[in-house]
């Protein structure tokens, strides 16, 4: 961790050590105030929030936090945002064919159970 409470970051993508939390940051007003709710697991890797320091799993999660939380985004950020905005946009819709294909399977598959052995 830096000296002004930000997260130290392994490289450019804002991927951030989790051994190098330790809860200390300073008091710097808003950004990282956020961060010191969420535990995270000390072997695995977080994706900070360049404006806010929460860690996330996945640079599309951070992206879409980015987004919904911040407003001033440049505009690399908004153009991830809405990248990642469309994929999950295209994962809830496969979701809901699958799921609205399941209970169809389910309902007809209960239909004709009972048909022949009730
Ligand atoms: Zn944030």
């Amino acid at each position: 961790m830096t000296r002004d409470g930000t997260p130290g970051r392994d490289s450019d993508d804002n991927r951030v050590a989790t051994a190098d939390r330790d809860g200390d940051r300073g008091g710097d007003g808003d950004r990282g105030g956020d961060a010191d709710r969420y535990d995270v697991p000390p072997d695995a890797e977080a994706i900070a929030c360049p404006r806010c320091g929460r860690p996330f799993a996945g640079r599309r999660q951070r992206d879409l936090h980015l987004g919904v939380d911040h407003a001033d985004l440049t505009a690399d950020e908004r153009a991830a945002f809405e990248a990642a905005r469309e994929e999950e946009t295209a994962d809830l819709r496969r979701f809901r064919i699958l799921s609205l294909g399941l209970l169809v399977l389910l309902y007809f598959g209960f239909l004709f159970v009972y048909a022949l052995v009730g």
